[in-house]
């Protein structure tokens, strides 16, 4: 077993344990493990043989067993256990998605917002994957304590991203915003600033205990928008600490379907959003997805090859995450 597999069953241990508000501190330890073995990629059969698999950074005696079954066995007991306790048993329609022809990602953020890295910083992180491309999509100008930007600060913006695409080649920088949707489903920034834009990701950040109704209406006329090409982590829950909102899913993900919009699935494991059992219900509606890490940091591209469990788990095939398209054919699909 590589460390991408086991860092995968890992993350969705972390995932599956979430689910229990008492459990939420082993929760982080596992997802914290499935991080690190993400980033360092560890030769594991070599460590099992040394016992020597708790000097991975993050990884005890008692997530070294479940790595030492699953180095052995190719399966993990404890995960199967938990996946019937929460009645998420393995299902014999899965995916196979294949991180090794993953080409990029789509939503990540810099210090022009939230984000803790450069945008170079950024840039050479992805470039050291073997991405071919990054979306650069920080905040909208309402979140006010990210300093999220406006048109001037775009446009600024953009001379810094000339700068940096000329010093790294093999990865295409596309400039974007991961954009607020208000509470009434307009976006956050004019039409015309969302239109010279390569990437807009269109996101719910606040009022999402709004009522259903309500709210169904917003994301309606969010995927609606004809300048929007993805939803940023549909629901914004937060796995043992916050509901996403509720809304009438059928409604709004079979107008995404309809309009192209493809659905996120943020891999960041504070949010695995969509979760697997919504994305499954999105795919039989038609929708397409992107699969992102929603990386504030380079070491954050890893979310990705850990969480690809969820496309899997939701049957989702490579040929409708949007991520697994050569740069020409994501342009197209991006292209209004
Ligand atoms: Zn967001
Ligand atoms: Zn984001």
């Amino acid at each position: 077993m590589d460390a991408i597999a086991a860092a995968q069953a890992l993350s969705e241990i972390g995932y599956l344990l979430r689910q229990d508000p008492k459990e939420v501190f082993r929760a982080k330890a596992f997802s914290a493990a499935a991080w690190s073995l993400a980033l360092q990629r560890p030769d594991l059969a070599a460590l099992q043989r040394d016992g020597a698999l708790t000097s991975i950074e993050g990884v005890g005696a008692g997530i070294a067993k479940v790595l030492a079954d699953l180095v052995e066995t190719g399966q993990s007991r404890y995960l199967a256990r938990l996946r019937e306790q929460m009645r998420q048993p393995a299902r014999d329609d899965e995916s196979a998605v294949d991180f090794s022809r993953y080409q990029g990602d789509i939503h990540s953020h810099t210090d022009w917002s939230d984000g803790r890295a450069t945008m170079l910083e950024m840039a050479e992180g992805a470039k050291a994957l073997g991405y071919r491309y990054l979306g650069i999509t920080d905040h909208s100008p309402r979140i006010k304590v990210v300093h999220g930007l406006d048109a001037e600060r775009l446009v600024a913006q953009s001379r810094e991203m000339a700068d940096v695409q000329a010093r790294v080649d093999g990865l295409t920088l596309l400039q974007g915003i991961e954009v607020d949707i208000l509470e009434d489903g307009s976006l956050d920034l004019p039409d015309a600033v969302l239109e010279i834009l390569d990437v807009v990701i269109a996101s719910p950040h606040v009022k999402l205990r709004q009522e259903s109704a309500a709210m169904t209406e917003r994301m309606l006329r969010a995927v609606s928008h004809p300048h929007v090409d993805v939803i940023g982590h549909p629901t914004g829950r937060r796995p043992g600490s916050r509901e996403g909102a509720t809304y009438d899913i059928e409604a709004v993900f079979k107008e995404a379907a309809k309009h192209g919009v493809a659905l996120e699935i943020d891999c960041d494991p504070a949010r695995m959003d969509l979760s697997p059992e919504m994305a499954r219900l999105a795919l039989e509606w038609g929708c397409i997805f992107s699969l992102d890490a929603d990386a504030h940091a380079p070491a954050e591209f890893a979310y990705v090859p850990m969480a690809l469990w969820m496309a899997r788990r939701a049957g989702i095939s490579e040929d409708r995450i949007v991520n697994f398209r050569p740069l020409d054919e994501l342009t197209m699909a991006l292209e209004p």
